[in-house]
């Protein structure tokens, strides 16, 4: 099954079992476990982030992630 790559964002590989993820991208191979600690982690990593840029980056590419609270006061 696809998912996104967390590391290049290109397509990856999970493995029907959900035991193994595979960047065919940047050869990143990893645990579903860790990926999904992975994309945790970048997730609250992208939100630090957007915090600082909320403003200067407005109409970039932001049609894959909708999850935004855009509302940081
Ligand atoms: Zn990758």
């Amino acid at each position: 099954m696809k998912i996104k790559c967390p590391k290049c964002k290109e397509t990856a590989e999970l493995t029907s079992d959900f035991s193994l993820v595979r960047c065919h991208s940047c050869h990143l191979e990893l645990s579903y476990g860790e990926y999904v600690k992975f994309v945790a982690h970048a997730d609250a990593t992208y939100s630090d982030i957007l915090g600082d840029y909320t403003g200067s980056t407005e109409g970039e590419s932001a049609g894959t992630l909708d999850d935004w609270d855009k509302d940081s006061g």
